[in-house]
């Protein structure tokens, strides 16, 4: 069975399961490419670059390329052909869509400065070319097609008005497992709702920042994906994920802390609230991510839609919160977080 065939199986075998296939592509080339030789000289970025060795592969060093090179149309022909002869449900983009740094001279790459230093050129234009070429080759042969990007905090418009879910995080912990991220990076770097669409955090590799990195990915409405292995932090990970399903909690329904319209405050003003108002429910993510000790907030719900309502639910432990006289107390432990589900009496 030639590879092809083995391919073409994996994908029907997938399907059979109720299952979508979606490959996987990154921004580099491997040394073992048969096409590096000829290729690599006319499409790197130019300059040294350390090579990228994958860990648990047989050894080979990849390196970067510049999609506003030749390796850009290069890269859509393959393509092209991929998408036609196999049933994929979309394609994973490792970094696919982010304009490189270039100073290689054969793409018109290389600038100076006004000494003569070669400066880095940022391919922005040549990928939001590359971007609408990529949509064209896939999308116009199969609509609907996934396209799911790792961007490393790289929201622009150029990819991000195409992609249908973006994910984000790896950038921060593989510099510095213990930093927490501040609100306003996390709003700038990590706020898929701008774009319209649904965005995933790499949490650190490290557990026990677990449940903090929640305490801000939830307040921002995005999901963490596990980054490896299959212990109990990532079934409450899979778990979370499965409870925003039943909740129907998704982005047509979410307001953020931030909001000119969020209309849920904590009124001790230390705890910060976003809400899901989801034609059943309203939920709640009330978080401490911030302190550094813990909190007793307070919500009033007098003049909202949930002032006759009872009881909050947490959707984790259900555990029933009672709410006297329109006001809900929440303890929140330091850098801690609660979802909470409240239907209207
Ligand atoms: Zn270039």
């Amino acid at each position: 069975m030639s590879g092809q065939d083995q391919f073409q199986e994996l994908v029907r075998d997938t399907h059979d399961s109720g299952i979508g296939y979606v490959p996987y592509f990154g921004f580099q080339i491997s040394e073992k490419a048969p096409e590096f030789a000829l290729y690599y000289p006319h499409v790197g970025p130019g300059g040294t670059e350390q090579p990228y060795i994958a860990p648990n592969t047989t050894p080979a060093k990849s390196y970067s390329v510049c999609y506003g090179s030749i390796w850009g149309d290069h890269w859509l022909r393959g393509l092209a052909r991929f998408v036609r002869d196999y049933p994929v449900d979309g394609i994973y983009m490792d970094g696919t869509l982010c304009p490189g740094a270039c100073t290689n001279a054969s793409h018109g790459h290389k600038l100076r400065d006004s000494r003569g230093r070669v400066v880095p050129y940022f391919t922005t234009r040549e990928m939001r070319r590359f971007a609408l070429l990529l949509h064209a080759t896939t999308r116009g042969q199969r609509p609907g097609m996934l396209w799911d990007l790792h961007s490393s905090g790289q929201l622009l418009g150029v990819s991000m008005s195409l992609v249908d879910v973006e994910w984000n995080g790896e950038q921060v912990w593989r510099y510095d497992p213990q930093w927490k991220v501040p609100l306003d990076v996390y709003r700038a770097q990590f706020n898929g709702r701008l774009y319209g669409m649904p965005i995933q955090y790499l949490t650190n590799q490290a557990h026990e920042y677990y449940q903090r990195d929640l305490g801000v990915t939830l307040l921002f409405d995005a999901l963490l994906r596990p980054m490896e292995g299959l212990g109990l932090w990532q079934q409450d990970t899979f778990r979370l994920w499965r409870l925003f399903d039943e909740y129907e909690l998704r982005g047509e329904y979410f307001t953020p802390f931030y909001a000119a319209d969020a209309r849920y405050r904590d009124a001790s003003g230390q705890g910060l609230v976003s809400h899901y108002e989801t034609p059943r429910r309203t939920v709640l993510v009330v978080s401490n991510y911030q302190g550094t000790s813990p909190v007793n907030a307070s919500l009033d719900f007098a003049c909202t839609p949930l002032a006759t309502a009872t009881f909050a639910r947490d959707i984790r432990t259900g555990e029933e919160l009672p709410i006297h006289d329109s006001v809900l107390k929440v303890a929140l432990p330091a850098e801690g977080y609660r979802m909470l589900s409240v239907e209207p009496r």
